[in-house]
């Protein structure tokens, strides 16, 4: 198998609808870009407890493989397993998540509402966090890890950690793009009233959706979603003023997305004209807060020091940003609360002193290189660093160190180790991260002032270029590829400070929901932890986003390494998703599309150690146990003599004798089991 080989097996397949393909331990899944009769039950039942190669690859066979391997039916004892699926943004990998979850589900087949709930979370989750882009109308914009926990054969819960939620989505969106989901379902799916009482006006009115309406055909959809949500919503037990509450919220957003600011001469402030006072007494109403102190927040910076209130005026720009920020953080914090409360829902109540086993699913952004990156590409790119540098540890590092043990004879191969790529990123306290939280800690620190730190820091290291250029830039030679990398708003976006005052303003508010979401923080673990409720005075230094939060940077490096560290403990599955060409369209494959996924996602090399390597190393005691029938021998010795008799006659080549197991290729196996079939066949 080569390159060109595999490109027309998975061509030749794809075009007969045969969408999975098994590149060793690898699943390859390319998008079929239509709905096929894949998945209905009869199918399902047949990837129940199968071995691997009796059945067309599929990816219920990778979800029966986790499923048997994480209950110790494989012959390794019962252990955690994660399945890591990768890809680019329109592969396919949320639909094979789904497509894991269910079977995972349908082969515990305990029905239990647990099992039907944790399906039934993922409308309400895509429709806050996923939304159409140029590369796929149902575009997740954020990553997940699901983690089911089963004691023995049973679900017991399941617990999601979400990451990176693109908030800056809220405010603006690219040409040909949307905002979130929710927007849209709800004004499609609210009654003339209930409109009315949120405040909601014609949906072409509000600047953060962009005016899009929809067409008659895309209404009903997102009507009929509309239900799914408020569905999925009951379920997970959120309270009717809560979701009223939250709808308030999500109208509050929109109408803050409406106020404008003009600059004023006379005293430097900024002015709200006639119609935009009309939006900020909307959202007033909306969020539960007074119009004059969220005017306040947006147009000026109130600080105390020793003792003394400070007002700062705000620019235009600066006005324009607050607004932004308030709309962001006020969807985020709805997310998390979400994400929160599914987990509430899910949690397992078992005795802690029950081993639960667990099976981890991954579906995160693949690698990203657009026309401009931005610091979100920065963290979505390093975790597919960190990602390929977990399949290289897996494939590469433990093939060597399997066959240095066993002292066989091997050429090292050569492959992409990008472990200098994540220490520049990584490294304390000279990596990338260290030194965009070190000049975020600076007042006067620009992005011109941290990229000019990059290039003194990291001069000469060759995954690292400069970029000469207006706006500051760097590259960073990835594992798949350069990627140029735009300065501009890291700083901030690091920070991402909440204007002063919003937290106190909200945490006064009279929507409840509104004051939760901004007294309680959502912990590292994804949990939320009520403070204790107290009225924080109006202009008190707001030292919640100042001293103690960190910086986003830092909170992604956390939460990747704790990702890490359980799928490092965990035996992986690998899912790769391909597109066949970038137009979503059936039943056509563009090899140059595909190509370059190949590439990116490292199975290239994969074939290559395939091709050079071992895939099956029985010890000696099972090989004899399994072929002393060639000798007609019954009580050959479970020996490495007993062995070499039975290879003896066979005509079997090109295998190698380690020190307590033989390695075969895989063709070896089948050669076997034919010889084991033709002496059966001959008694
Ligand atoms: P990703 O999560 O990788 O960005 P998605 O899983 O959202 O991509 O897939 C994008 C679109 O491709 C889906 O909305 C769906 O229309 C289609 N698709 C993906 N996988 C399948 C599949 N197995 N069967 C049918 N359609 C699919
Ligand atoms: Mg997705």
């Amino acid at each position: 198998l080569d390159e060109a080989r595999l490109l027309q097996s998975l061509t030749d397949r794809f075009l007969q609808q045969r969408i999975y393909t098994y590149v060793g331990d690898i699943l390859v899944a390319v998008n079929p870009f239509q709905r096929l009769p894949l998945y209905e039950k009869p199918i399902a039942e047949k990837y129940r407890s199968r071995a691997k190669g009796s059945l067309p690859p599929h990816i219920f066979a990778v979800a029966d493989r986790a499923y048997q391997a994480m209950l110790g039916r494989l012959g390794m004892g019962p252990q955690n397993q994660c399945i890591v699926i990768s890809g680019e943004s329109g592969a396919g990998k949320t639909e094979s998540t789904k497509l894991l979850l269910q079977h995972l589900m349908n082969l515990c087949r305990g029905h239990s509402q647990l099992e039907q709930q944790i399906l039934q979370v993922n409308p309400l989750l895509e429709a806050f966090g996923n939304a159409q882009t140029v590369m796929n109308d149902n575009s997740s914009r954020f990553g997940k890890y699901v983690q089911l926990r089963f004691q023995q054969s049973t679900v017991r819960g399941a617990k999601l950690s979400e990451y990176l939620l693109e908030k800056s989505r809220v405010v603006q969106q690219d040409a040909g793009e949307r905002n979130f989901h929710i927007f849209y379902y709800m004004f499609a799916g609210l009654s003339a009233e209930e409109k009315e009482i949120y405040g909601l006006l014609d949906p072409a009115r509000y600047r953060y959706i962009g005016g899009h309406s929809g067409t008659q055909a895309m209404i009903e959809c997102w009507k009929h979603k509309y239900r799914e949500v408020c569905n999925a919503l009951d379920m997970v037990g959120f309270q009717e003023q809560e979701q009223v509450d939250m709808q308030a919220i999500l109208a509050g957003v929109l109408s803050l997305g409406n106020v404008s600011f003009q600059p004023q001469e006379s005293n430097g402030a900024v002015q709200v004209g006639e119609v935009s006072r009309g939006w900020l007494k909307a959202a007033a109403g909306q969020f539960g807060v007074q119009e004059e102190e969220l005017l306040s927040c947006l147009i000026c910076t109130v600080s105390v020091t020793r003792g003394e209130q400070i007002q700062r005026l705000h620019t235009q720009q600066q006005a324009e940003d607050a607004r932004d920020s308030i709309a962001k953080v006020a969807y985020g914090r709805v997310f998390g609360w979400i994400v929160c409360k599914i987990n509430e829902l899910l949690a397992e109540s078992v005795d802690p002193d029950v081993e639960l086993r667990e099976i981890g699913i991954l579906d995160i952004f693949g690698f990203e290189n657009f026309v401009v990156n931005r610091f979100e590409q920065l963290c979505i790119n390093l975790a597919n660093e960190q990602l390929q540098h977990f399949f290289n540890h897996h494939i590469f590092q433990l093939e060597q160190a399997a066959y240095r043990e066993e002292e066989l004879p091997w050429e090292t191969i050569a492959f992409t180790n990008n472990q200098p790529i994540l220490d520049l990123l990584l490294a304390k306290p000279l990596g990338l991260l260290s030194l965009l939280d070190e000049q975020s800690r600076f007042p006067q620190a620009t992005d011109k002032t941290f990229v000019d730190k990059l290039n003194s820091s990291f001069k000469g290291n060759v995954h690292f270029q400069l970029v000469r250029g207006r706006v500051p830039s760097f590259s960073i030679l990835h594992y798949a590829g350069k990627v140029q990398y735009s300065a501009s708003g890291f700083l901030e976006k690091n920070r991402d400070t909440l204007p002063a005052n919003i937290r106190g303003l909200f945490i006064n508010s009279i929507t409840p929901l509104l004051s939760v979401l901004f007294t309680a923080t959502i912990s590292r673990t994804g949990t939320l932890m009520p403070h204790i409720k107290a009225k924080v005075p109006l202009g008190a230094g707001d030292n919640f986003n100042n001293t103690r939060k960190q910086s986003v940077g830092a909170q992604f490096r956390h939460s990747l390494s704790v990702l890490m560290e359980r799928v490092y403990s965990a035996t992986p599955h690998f899912v790769r998703c391909v597109k066949p060409n970038s137009r979503k369209e059936p039943g056509v494959a563009d090899s140059q599309v595909l190509l370059q996924q190949l590439r990116y996602n490292g199975l290239l090399e994969t074939i290559r150690i395939r091709r050079e390597g071992f895939s099956w190393r029985p010890s000696f005691e099972e090989f004899v146990q399994k072929y002393r029938i060639l000798l007609i021998k019954p009580d050959a010795d479970l020996s490495k003599e007993s062995c070499l008799e039975i290879l003896q006659s066979t005509e079997l080549a090109g295998w190698k004798c380690g020190k307590s197991r033989l390695f075969f290729k895989y063709w070896h196996q089948e050669q076997l089991a034919r010889s084991v079939e033709h002496l059966e066949k001959a008694a």
